[in-house]
């Protein structure tokens, strides 16, 4: 990947300015990327000598609990002492991390858009950014935010700077969405920086243990009873979906994160296009979607969910009831059927 050299330039400029307030935030349900990403950015402007918060809308799954560093992370929702909104008050230039619009941020966004005299820099791989930042570093063909802090930290100072804890929270956001480097966009260039990772001396087996082997037995029961209770094939096997209510996720003592990886299990079926979760949260239902080679899902979820992503990997918000919402998709699945968006 060939970063901009007029951005960097500029970006260079900006972290030569003496003890900034730096803050830097991430979208929200934050995931591998999201907070390796974060966590890796952080401790780089604090090796400069910069102060920095890190904050996130909301928790992230708890198996990124173990991330060296994640316990600094200020989680919005439940920062009673108001931190982050000071933090945010208070910043210089507001660092934003994979996520291509502020309204991504939902409960933080307010917060972050009464700053208007903070700089807003963007690092994110997602289509379609939001104009507005005084600084992008937008780069949607890169598999990961945590691939582009990593192109950033090598040019700005070279691979030797990156200490053990930053390699290990970069492998992370680059493993976790790759789909363990099983997805598109996965370069040369990506693979020379997971050597160079090594060569930081990450262990990758204990890595992988700690992100993909440490879920709950409820979740592992869950995961069980979606499958074979709730994925619903249609279009004559060739698009599924599967929704969860919130009594469902009760029953298994559901904690957030505990869905991870439930709507890509239907394109482990051989004809399988594309694939649909619904899950009930407390005011609407969030909707994943994955799909297959050129079935576009970030089009589909700008279309008819109000959302967006990528194009193999997206999701949105239905505020309607679930039967309603899966009616809905039925009837939108049609039509981009009919519009040619499954192909032959
Ligand atoms: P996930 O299904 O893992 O929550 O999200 C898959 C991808 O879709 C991620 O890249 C995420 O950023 C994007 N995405 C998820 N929900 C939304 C949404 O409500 N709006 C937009 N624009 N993107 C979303
Ligand atoms: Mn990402």
């Amino acid at each position: 990947m060939t970063l901009s050299a007029e951005h960097v330039g500029r970006l260079r400029e900006l972290l030569a300015q003496p003890r900034q307030r730096f803050v830097i935030v991430a979208h929200t349900n934050p995931d591998g990327d999201a907070v390796g990403s974060s966590l890796a950015w952080a401790e780089v402007l604090r090796g400069m000598g910069h102060e920095v918060t890190c904050i996130v809308p909301n928790k992230y799954p708890y198996f990124l609990d173990w991330m060296p560093g994640i316990e600094r992370i200020i989680v919005f929702k439940n920062d009673a002492e108001g931190a982050a909104a000071r933090a945010i008050g208070q910043a210089d230039a507001i660092f934003c991390l994979d996520f291509n619009a502020v309204s991504r941020l939902e409960i933080l966004r307010d917060t972050i858009a009464a700053n208007t005299t903070a700089r807003r820099i963007l690092i994110d791989h997602h289509l379609s950014p939001d104009e507005g930042f005084d600084l992008s570093f937008s780069y949607p063909d890169a598999s990961s935010t945590c691939y582009i802090v990593f192109c950033l930290i090598e040019t700005l100072f070279g691979v030797g700077s990156i200490s053990l804890p930053m390699a290990e929270v970069l492998y992370v956001g680059m493993m976790t969405d790759t789909g363990n480097f099983a997805f598109s966009s996965l370069t040369p260039g990506l693979f020379r920086a997971v050597a160079a990772l090594v060569e930081r001396g990450i262990h990758i087996p204990t890595i992988h243990n700690n992100v993909y082997n440490a879920y709950t037995e409820g979740r592992a029961r869950l995961f069980g009873y979606a499958i074979d209770r709730k994925m619903q094939l249609i279009e004559n096997g060739t698009v599924a979906y599967m929704s969860l209510m919130e009594h469902e996720m009760r029953r298994f003592q559901f904690q957030q994160g505990d869905s991870e990886g439930f709507v890509n299990y239907a394109l482990t079926i051989k004809k399988m296009k594309m694939s649909a979760m619904f899950l009930a949260h407390r005011k609407f239902i969030r909707v994943s979607l994955r799909s297959r080679g050129d079935v576009d899902v970030n089009l589909f979820a700008r279309k008819y969910f109000n959302g967006g992503g990528h194009k193999n990997a997206a999701g949105g918000k239905s505020f309607l009831s679930m039967q309603e919402t899966i009616d809905h998709y039925i009837r939108s699945v049609r039509e981009f059927a009919e519009e040619g968006g499954l192909g032959a």
